[in-house]
């Protein structure tokens, strides 16, 4: 049957998530799998947001407040704005697609990094935008070469910082020369997903940007550190201006109830948050150490991940680990990604790697 399609969507590939538990344990018979492949929080979520799940139950027959006013609130508190600095999604994700829609006429660019989160790619095609890739310098956002590769028509930067799947960053040194180069139309799209698991002091503070009126935005989530990814839910910090426009295509209701109720209990808990932290840096002085053992150096990283050459083809070391019962993430070529999880699952991955090199 005859059915139209605009060349933009039928150009894009669907998005290979993290292959689910169940599916691996399913297909291989295997009674014990690790999945270190989506930059889930390893300790579970956070325990104050469980403690509100069932409240919201018994409400479940009403719509969400669409306006959020009670996690807003509490976000702009913690955040030093007004509330209508605060937009809601349902993960970051959907306002990486509302950013698109809302700014992004047909043929409009905007500029990225390659590679960089692939959804902004995603977003932008499907909104018949432009995607203008930037090679990364170094494993690192080439901020001088973003800045060049702004023209007439470009409308939003991406800058996902640290960066997914590199888990390298930018200073704030190195924003603010950016932002000086850039025309002020430009919004900058600060993707902060991993923000909490940063440990660097030169991490640029790019929600003092929104407090000036610069049109940028910062996004945030509750799916990395606070553990909740099942939830969807994410947030953005922008200027009042910005996020009345992004209004006018956010769907009413699309943050749900139970997601809000555990958000604004996740807000407060500091002490998931900071063992979450800790967990995460002595996994990664693991890793890297049992990477070392094999000749393998990550890139060093301010997140919940190590991006690495394996030294041979991805994909098959990627595969061979998954029949021991190992997720990780394949990116491309001889790079791949790795979550770093709790202790016994860095050390039953090290294992697997290491039966993997074995066996050639
Ligand atoms: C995980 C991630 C997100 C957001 O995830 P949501 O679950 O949609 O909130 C956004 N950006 C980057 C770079 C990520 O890695």
């Amino acid at each position: 049957m005859t059915l139209h399609v605009h060349s933009d969507i039928a150009s894009l590939t669907p998005y290979v998530p993290g292959k689910p538990i169940e599916e691996l344990q399913r297909e291989l018979g295997l009674s014990r799998v690790i999945k270190l492949a989506s930059n889930e929080n390893p300790i579970g979520p956070s325990p104050k947001a469980l403690a509100v799940l069932s409240e919201g139950a018994a409400t479940l027959h009403r719509y969400p407040d669409g306006g959020a006013f009670r996690l807003r609130e509490a976000m702009a508190d913690r955040w030093k704005v007004t509330p209508d600095h605060i937009i809601l999604g349902n993960g970051s994700d959907e306002i990486l697609g509302l950013l698109a829609r809302t700014f992004l006429a047909p043929g409009d660019e905007a500029v990225m990094a390659d590679q960089t989160f692939v959804i902004y790619k995603m977003e932008v095609t499907a909104a018949h935008g432009k995607a203008v890739t930037v090679p990364l310098r170094q494993w690192r956002h080439d901020l001088p070469a973003m800045a060049e590769a702004i023209t007439p028509r470009t409308r939003l930067l991406f800058l996902c910082n640290p960066n997914n799947p590199t888990g390298s960053m930018v200073s704030s040194g190195e924003v603010a020369q950016l932002l000086s180069r850039i025309p002020e139309q430009v919004i900058v799209v600060f993707d902060e997903a991993y923000f909490e698991y940063v440990r660097r002091s030169d991490f640029p503070e790019a929600m003092a940007y929104v407090k000036q009126g610069r049109n940028a935005i910062v996004l945030r989530t509750f799916s990395k550190i606070y553990g909740l990814a099942g939830l969807r839910i994410g947030y953005g910090v922008t200027t009042p201006e910005i996020t009345g426009l992004l209004n006018r295509v956010r769907p009413p209701f699309n943050a749900n109830s139970i997601a809000q109720r555990a958000a604004l209990a996740a807000l407060g808990d500091d002490e998931h948050v900071a063992k979450s932290r800790a967990v995460n840096q002595a996994g990664m002085e693991q890793l890297i150490k049992g990477l070392s053992a094999f000749g393998f150096t990550p890139i060093p990283s301010e997140a919940n991940f190590l991006y690495l050459d394996i030294g041979r083809d991805g994909r098959q070391v990627f595969e061979a680990l998954l029949r021991q019962g190992v997720i990780i993430r394949h990116i491309e070529g001889r790079m791949v990604r790795v979550t770093i999880g709790q202790a016994e699952e860095n050390e039953a991955f090290l294992i697997a790697l290491a039966r993997v090199m074995q066996a050639g």
